[in-house]
């Protein structure tokens, strides 16, 4: 049988294909970004109840209500955001899937798709699935700042969407009120469509605050924003997330969803709803990884690798060019098999395999795992 390949470029992703290495060489794994400790007990006993009370059947199409009522009250307390419940969130399969449905919702053949690079790896391939235009800006080390000039000359009525990120992963970036306005500027009276990816919206450093679209009216208005359980509540393996948007978009999003997945599993939104009601279980996360960032730093920063700190996400992006010149994604593997440990080469994220030789290593460790970490880092 002959066919054509809808995604030719495309091959198995680099965090499947960095911890499989690490796994089978048995080296230390800061690739993937998981923790590698458990999630809070008292989420999980919620989990169980719930499965014991009986929530083993479909949820509702667009999530539980009790846990949409539980994002609306945290976009309100944390954004000063309304969002309602029942026409402007939908939970979602991780924000991995809430980010390709919004893509096949709104991306037709031909439409144009700003991304900035290094990206996140699930954005490029659902805009080409959908016969869209990946229009790509590349962002430098160390700093990866956008410059909203040189955007604007890639902006036109042919942008469907801009994506967005912060605080981003993997640069370990974060945009800034300044960058927020911007893109306000930008998009005013356009029909172009912002997706801000804002997975780590909970995990920013040094005392920055996040700046999630829905502080921007202009923004919120055509913004849809992805959240990902997996990752604030330390299990990136139950696949629960969310997004959030005006009921016009959210409308469209639910023709795809309740065709794509229908319903998210039950008992965890269960769980979930309770456990989102106490702030403070999101609210200590930016402190307890910031404690993992300056750790791992403190132990690194004699070592021969170069670095500025991570401003958010757990991600630290580190410099290898006074160790080596080969291309990063060699550097990555030969770490991984000869010296035990295992990261992720960022030019894989940008154009053209641009390779800043920068690798990045996810510190949502337990601090004995950061130890060893380090201790090897430094004999690098
Ligand atoms: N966006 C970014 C920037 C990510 O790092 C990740 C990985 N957590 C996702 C989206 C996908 O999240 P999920 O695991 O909830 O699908
Ligand atoms: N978000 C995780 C990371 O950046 C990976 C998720 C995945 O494996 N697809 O490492």
């Amino acid at each position: 049988m002959k066919h054509q390949s809808k995604l030719p470029n495309v091959g198995t992703t680099i965090f499947s294909v960095m911890s499989a290495l690490a796994n089978k060489h048995n080296a230390i794994n800061l690739s993937q970004g998981f923790p590698n400790f458990k999630s809070d007990q008292k989420l999980i006993d919620l989990v169980s109840q719930a499965m014991n009370s009986g929530y083993n059947q479909y949820a509702p199409m667009p999530g539980s209500m009790e846990l949409r009522e539980a994002i609306a009250n945290k976009m309100d307390l944390l954004y000063q955001s309304s969002y309602n419940p029942n026409s402007e969130i939908t939970v979602t399969v991780g924000a991995t899937q809430a980010i390709y449905t919004i893509i096949s919702a709104f991306v037709r053949q031909n439409d144009e798709v700003i991304i900035f690079r290094p990206a996140y790896d699930c954005y490029e391939p659902a805009i080409e699935v959908n016969g869209g235009k990946t229009i790509s800006i590349q962002l430098n080390a160390p700093h990866y700042k956008v410059d909203w000039e040189e955007v604007a000359t890639h902006f036109s009525s042919k942008t469907k969407m801009i994506i967005i990120n912060t605080p981003q992963n993997p640069s370990g970036s974060v945009f800034s009120e300044a960058d927020m306005l911007a893109l306000q500027k930008l998009t005013e009276n356009s029909n172009c469509i912002v997706l801000s990816d804002e997975v780590y919206e909970h995990i920013i450093f040094d005392g920055l605050k996040h700046q999630s679209a829905c502080k921007y009216p202009g923004l919120k208005s055509r913004s849809f924003i992805t959240a990902s359980f997996g990752k604030t509540f330390h299990n990136t393996g139950w696949k629960v997330g969310y997004c959030c948007a005006p009921k016009v978009l959210m409308d469209e999003f639910r023709k795809v969803h309740q065709f794509n997945v229908f319903s998210v599993n039950h008992p965890t939104q269960k769980a979930l709803a309770i456990y989102l009601k106490e702030p403070n279980n999101y609210l200590e996360l930016s402190g307890f990884f910031q404690a993992k960032r300056d750790l791992f730093l403190s132990l690194v920063k004699d070592s021969r690798f170069n670095f500025e700190p991570a401003k958010g996400t757990y991600f630290q992006v580190l410099d290898f060019s006074k160790i080596t010149q080969e291309n990063d994604v060699d550097f990555a593997k030969r770490l991984t098999i000869d010296n035990g440990i295992a990261s992720i080469p960022l030019s894989v994220f940008n154009d053209n395999n641009k390779d800043d030789k920068v690798l990045r290593f996810c510190f949502a460790k337990t601090d004995d795992t950061i130890k060893q970490a380090a201790a090897i880092i430094n004999t690098i």
